[in-house]
């Protein structure tokens, strides 16, 4: 059978990797199509470094991330924007990649005399098609004014990049040899993007992990976001979300390995928690209330769909690694199903209504010319919802949607992510990608903050 050559995971997940013989990846995904720029080569196993050998490598990595996503995501799922969804894997000189829900676009950059290509990794590839999935279900977090809400989308886009990759055989495999079953044990699976991480620390050292960009083995603990410095080296939190997100990327991959636990350590037991810990994620973004502590909210729902769709297998390991972390409070993964817990008492709830709220921001405060700038706000929290621990002792009251909005909105600006000319009429069309992740859009005659675009934060420290 003819076949293509591919990564599994990332270029550099292994000393010495060298690419997989693999089946045409299948690119009918009714709802879910992505479109390569440029001209389809023909099907056949490419040398390393070939543009043929990059477009069959992303078509396999993508399609295999869209395919793990279909089994899970309810019928008739679709993109939020564009049908079908652009894939640019080379649009031009830069390290970064990105999802504006156009496009997913890869860039290349020569590093220490190696050409570096972003969307040559699966880990990056499945990373950013992952923001275009969340965005498929959940469009309301797009312009949530959170860091919590945005470090969120980042953590999705590391697990779909992770159960992607356990999606195949070999991985799983390799990781349980390589981590004796215990999935919480760093490997090729948690270690996110490794050559991209060796391209930023030739000049950034700091900026990412020793091994990977961002390794979803670590120590942090919750801490509110607002509260935490605007950056930080990767050693330690701070509120830019690559950097918080993961924590809860953290929980998911202990909650994942106790699901393990919970059916055996081996690759068929390993396939089918994988599946059941995207349906669980899938269902609980559906439920969760998008308030400024949204990991509490999503961890709390992660309980109630264990508990309606498995019967809560999954609800001790869910829970203790949740707890562990602090994303749920003891208080509050008492409340879910413990005994004598009031039967409502955690209302995850909150999809059908009113997802987020305006919220004006004096924009003068900021240097800008504007006196109502008007941001979607988390909502606050509900009397009975979920909350996050506090560092020392007890439960940590979620910020208020002003206190978690303004707190988002001078963090962009302080990283120069806003970008104030569209207010221009001239600057109408917003250039396509760049460093702005966010807008300043006239509606009439108010102003408003609004999304363009979910990036790896490369450029920053390239
Ligand atoms: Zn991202």
């Amino acid at each position: 059978m003819a076949g293509i050559a591919a990564w599994e995971d990332d270029p550099q997940s292994l000393t010495a990797a060298k690419p997989a013989a693999r089946p045409v990846p299948n690119l009918e995904h009714p709802g879910l199509e992505f479109s390569m720029v440029g001209k389809q080569p023909a099907a056949r196993p490419y040398p390393e470094g070939t543009r043929g050998f990059r477009f069959w490598n992303a078509a396999d990595a993508l399609a295999r991330a869209v395919s793990c996503w279909s089994r899970v995501l309810p019928g008739g799922a679709r993109w939020h924007v564009r049908h079908p969804l652009i894939v640019d894997l080379d649009a031009g000189d830069d390290l970064n990649a990105y999802y504006d829900r156009q496009e997913l676009c890869f860039f290349h950059a020569k590093v220490s005399g190696v050409t570096v290509y972003s969307g040559e990794s699966p880990d990056v590839l499945c990373h950013e098609l992952g923001h275009a999935v969340l965005d498929a279900i959940r469009p309301q977090l797009w312009n949530a004014a959170s860091i919590e809400v945005a470090s969120f989308h980042e953590a999705f886009g590391d697990i779909s990049a992770m159960l992607s990759a356990l999606d195949l055989p070999s991985i799983r495999e390799d990781v349980l040899a390589g981590t004796g079953g215990r999935l919480s044990r760093t490997s090729r699976v948690s270690r996110l993007a490794e050559q991209l991480g060796w391209a930023i620390r030739q000049s950034h050292p700091d900026a990412v992990d020793r091994d990977c960009l961002r390794n979803a083995v670590n120590s942090f603990f919750y801490r509110q976001p607002e509260s935490l410095p605007p950056m930080a080296p990767a050693s330690a939190l701070s509120s830019e979300p690559h950097s918080f997100s993961r924590v809860f990327t953290a929980a998911w991959l202990e909650s994942l390995a106790g699901m393990l636990d919970v059916r055996g350590a081996n690759a068929d037991a390993l396939l089918s928690v994988t599946a059941d810990a995207g349906r669980l994620l899938l269902t609980a973004i559906g439920t969760a209330r998008i308030a400024s502590n949204y990991f509490a909210q999503v961890a709390a729902a992660l309980l109630s769909a264990d508990a309606a769709l498995l019967g809560g297998e999954f609800g001790p390991a869910i829970r203790r690694a949740f707890v562990g972390r602090g994303i749920l409070s003891m208080q509050s993964a008492a409340a879910i199903g413990g005994a004598g817990a009031p039967r409502r008492a955690v209302a995850p709830g909150g999809g059908g209504g009113l997802p987020t709220l305006d919220v004006p921001i004096d924009g003068r405060a900021y240097g800008l010319r504007l006196r109502r700038l008007l941001v979607e706000a988390p909502v606050g929290a509900a009397r009975w919802s979920a909350a996050s621990a506090a560092p020392d002792l007890g439960a940590l009251p979620a910020a208020t949607p002003d206190r978690a909005s303004r707190a988002f909105v001078e963090d962009l600006l302080r990283r120069g992510r806003v970008d104030t000319a569209s207010l221009d009429a001239r600057a109408a069309h917003p250039r396509r990608g760049g460093r702005m992740t966010h807008a300043l859009v006239r509606e009439g005659r108010r102003v408003r903050l609004v999304r363009r675009l979910f990036h790896q934060p490369l450029a920053a420290a390239y």
